[in-house]
This record gives structure tokens, C-alpha cells and sequence, in this order.
């Protein structure tokens, strides 16, 4: 689709969200560069800082933080949440024109949100960041992350960017329709990809995590993979149908071939070995055993779903809040 682009002003206020999870030893370096990098922003700016739950001292930082800058806010949930809900409870929190999201471990540099401006003046309502190369991460990562975006593109949606994380500008109107989409499994980039506008890369490299490490083990990472494709898209429950179709295929193959020999043995008598067919029973109870329980399991997922959906329980649990941070109206 081709879009229309008016161009507009910097936003009066832009909104920073920033997920923090046992970032303790991240914070005195974002502080650093955040600092610095607010000096030369063109706009006034506020930075929400969500303290998802952790553990370690990260909410004294903070809260040490905020008490020299204004701009700081803090938000911290009443446990960990998960990164995307941390990320939606700073969404929903934020009162700029333009919001951006990026990590607490400066992996995704704050001076790329200087392009990401230019690109929202042309009148881009998302500008995402598409890295060209990531460094500091294991070969394993990369090969995941590389496998999950293009089988992600052909589950979630067409229009889902290659290569990009959450790390992206959202125009308050685009916000304001994504803020209104509370699905209990998120995946923020699919539903981004899923609300449209104007959207555009800006590329940039992915540096290494300043401090700390990772707070997407394997589980994390598969837990989004699942949430991505089973949250958007009804073709795993395709796949289990297909399945069905092949295994009642191939068992009504062998059943033909098993009438077969059971012929030439009783009826025409000829001299063929007639084995009582064990192996052959095995194969099939195990073929299709496995491809019911396959098919009960995907559709398990998608009632767990819908069990989740049905409690309509608010997405997170605020504990507190510092700095003015207008309230969020929509209980869920
Ligand atoms: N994070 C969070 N809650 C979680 C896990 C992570 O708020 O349960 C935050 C974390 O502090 C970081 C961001 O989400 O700011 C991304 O996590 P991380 O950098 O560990 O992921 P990676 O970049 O390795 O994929
Ligand atoms: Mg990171």
C-alpha cells in the first residue's frame, strides 16, 4: 500500500520507555549516555523507566536517578511481568507525541533516535531499527534470531520486519491504536506490523550488552516464538489437520497393500512369506498415535489461549509510581 507522508514538526514531548529486569550493573552507564544523549535532543523528553520485578538493587537506582532529573520516571510492577508487558505498561504510561522503545542495556544505541526523528518529520508514524549486524552475541543467537524473523514473516504477517526487535518510534496515533490492542501473549512487533501507517527502517548495528547479561534465556526466546506464531496466526492449527490428512493417507496405503498380501496368500495360495504383520501394526499405531497427541497439543495452545483471554485479567500490577505520569484509563 502506498501512503501519503505529511510532514510535521518534532514532537513537543517525546517519551523514552526503557524495560529494566536486573539491570544493576547496566544503570550507571545508561545513566551516562542518557544524560548526555538528552542534552541534545531537540525536544523536551521524559524517560519511563520500568522496573519489571527485579531482584537486585535496580529500583534504587532508579529511584536515586530520578531524584536528580526530572525527566526520570519510574514505574515498577508489583513482579516481573515479562518484557513485553513491561514494555506495554511504559506504553501505556507515556504521554509524548512520540515514543520510543529501546533496551536498558544500550545494545541499541540512543543516538540512532536522532534518524529515527528525521524519518518521523517526513511523516513516518514508525521507524523501527533494522540491525546490520549484531556484535557481543553467540553464534547460537544469531542463527535463532535469523531462523525466527523470516519463519515469523510467513506466520505472524507479511509486513513483519526482517532483523528488528522492539527497538522502534511510534507516533502518538499509531500508539494510541496499539495501545488498545490487550491481548494477554503479546508479540508488540507483530501487533505493530498488524496496526499499518507509514512504517520505515533506519539501519543500525547492534552493539554488546554494556554490563550484565542476557534476560532472554532459550525458554524466554521460545516463549516469544510461540507467542508470535500461535497468537497471530491459525496455521499451526492448519498444520494439524494436514497431518491428519497425510498419516489417514499413508494408513490407508498400507491397509490396501495389507489386503493385498492377505489375498495372494489365502485366496490365489501362493507360496509368499505372510509375516502376522507386528512391525508393520507398530509402525502405524505409533504413526498415528503421534499425530493425535501433536494435533491435541496445538489445539491445547489455542484453548489455553482463550482460557487466558477469558479471565480479562489486567496485563500488569503497578506497585508504584514516581514522576507525573498520567494515569492509564483502560483497566486491561
Ligand atoms: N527485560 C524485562 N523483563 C524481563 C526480561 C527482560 O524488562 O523479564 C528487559 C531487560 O532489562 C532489557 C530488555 O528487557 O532492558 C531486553 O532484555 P535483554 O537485553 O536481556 O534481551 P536481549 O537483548 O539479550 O534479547
Ligand atoms: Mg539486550
Amino acid at each position: 500500500m502506498k501512503y501519503y507522508l505529511e510532514k510535521r514538526n518534532y514532537p513537543k514531548l517525546m517519551s523514552i520507555v526503557i524495560p529494566c529486569y536486573n539491570e544493576e550493573s547496566v544503570l550507571p552507564h545508561l545513566r551516562e549516555r542518557i544524560t548526555l544523549f538528552l542534552k541534545s535532543l531537540p525536544t523536551k523528553s521524559e524517560v519511563i523507566l520500568v522496573n519489571d520485578g527485579s531482584h537486585d538493587n535496580t529500583i534504587f537506582e532508579l529511584v536515586d536517578w530520578s531524584k536528580e532529573d526530572k525527566r526520570i520516571k519510574i514505574l515498577s510492577l508489583s513482579r516481573n511481568f515479562g518484557h513485553q508487558i513491561a514494555v506495554t505498561a511504559g506504553m501505556d504510561h507515556a504521554a509524548g507525541d512520540a515514543i520510543v522503545i529501546m533496551d536498558a542495556d544500550l545494545q541499541d544505541p540512543p543516538e540512532v533516535i536522532f534518524e529515527m526523528l528525521e524519518k518521523y518529520r517526513e511523516g513516518y508514524d514508525v521507524v523501527y531499527g533494522q540491525r546490520i549486524t549484531r556484535s557481543g552475541e553467540s553464534w547460537f543467537k544469531k542463527v535463532t534470531a535469523w531462523a525466527f524473523y523470516r519463519l515469523m514473516k510467513i506466520l505472524v504477517h507479511k509486513d513483519l520486519p526482517l532483523d528488528s526487535g522492539d527497538f522502534r518510534l511510534i507516533s502518538r496515533r499509531c500508539l494510541d491504536a496499539l495501545n488498545g490492542l490487550r491481548e494477554n501473549h503479546r508479540f508488540l512487533r507483530g501487533m505493530n506490523a498488524w496496526i499499518g501507517f507509514p512504517q520505515t527502517p533506519v539501519f543500525y548495528k547492534r552493539d554488546a550488552r554494556v554490563a550484565g547479561e542476557t534476560k532472554y534465556p532459550l525458554q524466554k526466546m521460545l516463549k516469544l516464538a510461540m507467542n508470535a506464531a500461535v497468537s497471530f496466526s491459525p496455521l499451526p492449527l492448519r498444520f494439524s489437520l494436514g497431518l491428519g490428512i497425510v498419516v489417514a493417507l499413508v494408513g490407508f496405503a498400507v491397509g490396501v497393500y495389507a489386503l493385498f498380501r492377505a489375498f495372494q496368500h489365502f485366496i490365489l495360495q501362493m507360496p509368499i512369506v505372510y509375516n502376522p504383520g507386528w512391525a508393520t501394526i507398530v509402525t502405524l499405531i505409533c504413526l498415528i498415535g503421534g499425530s493425535i497427541l501433536i494435533s491435541i497439543g496445538i489445539l491445547g495452545e489455542y484453548i489455553a489461549r482463550i482460557f487466558e483471554e477469558s479471565k480479562n485479567r489486567p496485563l500488569y500490577v503497578v506497585e508504584f509510581v514516581k514522576g507525573d505520569l498520567p494515569k492509564f484509563k483502560k483497566s486491561r
